[in-house]
């Protein structure tokens, strides 16, 4: 990476915010975090809050914010399906007034702006793996629209503000990534199943757990975002992030049960209207333009998250409250 940059992240306390907040200072940069914590703890940051390169900043993104920076990742709002529904009106309001907020910022200061998109703008996928071609199959009157076409809103601001305004951006759609400081009680399929496990209560598959996701390790989705934003020039994306190894909903299962040795019984419960039954990144463009694919099993992923949810003290960790 060349040189030492002023690099602004909003979300930058959540999941994978804080992730990427850790391997920005660890580089030297000075990093400036944004967060209305509606989803995530101040815990996840603290570690950095000593750091002579780091800053927090509570705020929300549906606000305009004044900063001088050269790099914005925006990666504020929900995104677990429990999150995201809670108040549904507000976060279609973070995804499009967030994305102007931020264009508008980097247009002011030339920055280069990316965007955290997703594998849901292509909701429930007819082609399968899904390409960054596939225009997708979203509902959008159903209750994942305001997460779906909000974040397709947001990429249409992106592109409109890079052809109309030269504003220099980056698009990335993630796929299901999980980890250590997933919220555990995020309602996400990973946090649920391992917090279910290791508390010695029922896994909670939703249907037959016939329908597949594929699961990318905080760690390598970190690094596809950072080469992502540090990328060819040319190149903006729409680009695929994820790990394309597909598991069904119930071998997860499985697999949880396995590593951490609990007695669970599987238990089943009516899939959420909208579910999609397939998912799995084509990452041919990733691998061919930034020479970036996943490394880390999903034995190994699960290994450490389970680790991570056993030195944790669930008291410390709130539902998200109404933030309208
Ligand atoms: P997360 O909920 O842990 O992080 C989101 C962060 O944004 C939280 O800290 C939350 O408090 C903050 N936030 C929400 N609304 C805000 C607002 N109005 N103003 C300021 N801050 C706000 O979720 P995550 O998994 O870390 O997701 C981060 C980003 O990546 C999101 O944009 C999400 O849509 C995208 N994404 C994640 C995944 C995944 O599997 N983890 C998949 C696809 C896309
Ligand atoms: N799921 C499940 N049990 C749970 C939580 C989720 O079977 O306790 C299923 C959910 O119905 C979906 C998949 O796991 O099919 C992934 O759900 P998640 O909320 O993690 O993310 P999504 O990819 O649906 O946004």
């Amino acid at each position: 990476m060349a040189g030492i940059k002023r690099i602004l992240v909003t979300g930058g306390a959540g999941f994978l915010g804080s992730h990427l907040c850790d391997r920005l200072v660890d580089a030297g940069h000075d990093v400036i975090c944004i967060d209305n914590f509606f989803t995530s703890q101040k815990s996840n940051v603290t570690h950095l809050l000593d750091k002579r390169n780091f800053e927090l900043i509570r705020h929300d993104v549906t606000h305009p914010v004044w900063l001088e920076v050269d790099q914005i990742y925006n990666l504020a709002c929900p995104a677990a399906p429990g999150h995201y529904q809670y108040n549904p009106i507000k976060t279609m309001k973070t995804s499009v007034l967030g994305a102007i907020n931020m264009l508008g910022a980097a247009k002011r200061c030339r920055a280069r702006v990316l965007q955290a998109s997703t594998s849901e703008v292509y909701g429930d996928p007819e082609v399968h793996p899904q390409p960054e071609s596939y225009r997708g199959a979203v509902n959008p009157i159903g209750p994942r629209a305001c997460y779906d076409e909000g974040k397709r809103a947001a990429e249409t601001l992106f592109f409109d503000y890079h052809r109309q305004n030269k504003v220099d951006i980056r698009v990335v759609r993630i796929f299901n990534t999980y980890g250590p400081r997933m919220h555990p009680f995020d309602g996400r399929v990973v946090s649920n199943f391992i917090r279910q496990a290791l508390a010695g209560e029922d896994i909670t598959i939703f249907g037959e757990g016939s329908q597949t996701r594929s699961f990318c390790y905080v760690d390598d989705l970190v690094d596809g975002i950072i080469a992502m934003m540090n990328g060819p020039d040319d190149f903006t994306g729409p680009v695929n992030l994820g790990n394309p190894e597909e598991f069904t909903i119930r071998e997860l299962a499985e697999r949880v049960i396995d590593l951490t040795g609990a007695g669970s019984k599987l238990i089943f419960q009516p899939l959420p209207e909208d579910d999609p039954k397939q998912r799995q990144p084509d990452i041919t463009l990733a691998s061919d333009r930034l020479g970036w694919k996943p490394g880390v099993e999903l034995a190994d992923g699960l290994a450490r998250t389970i680790e991570w949810f056993r030195s944790i003290n669930l008291d410390h960790y709130r539902a998200p409250t109404p933030n309208y």
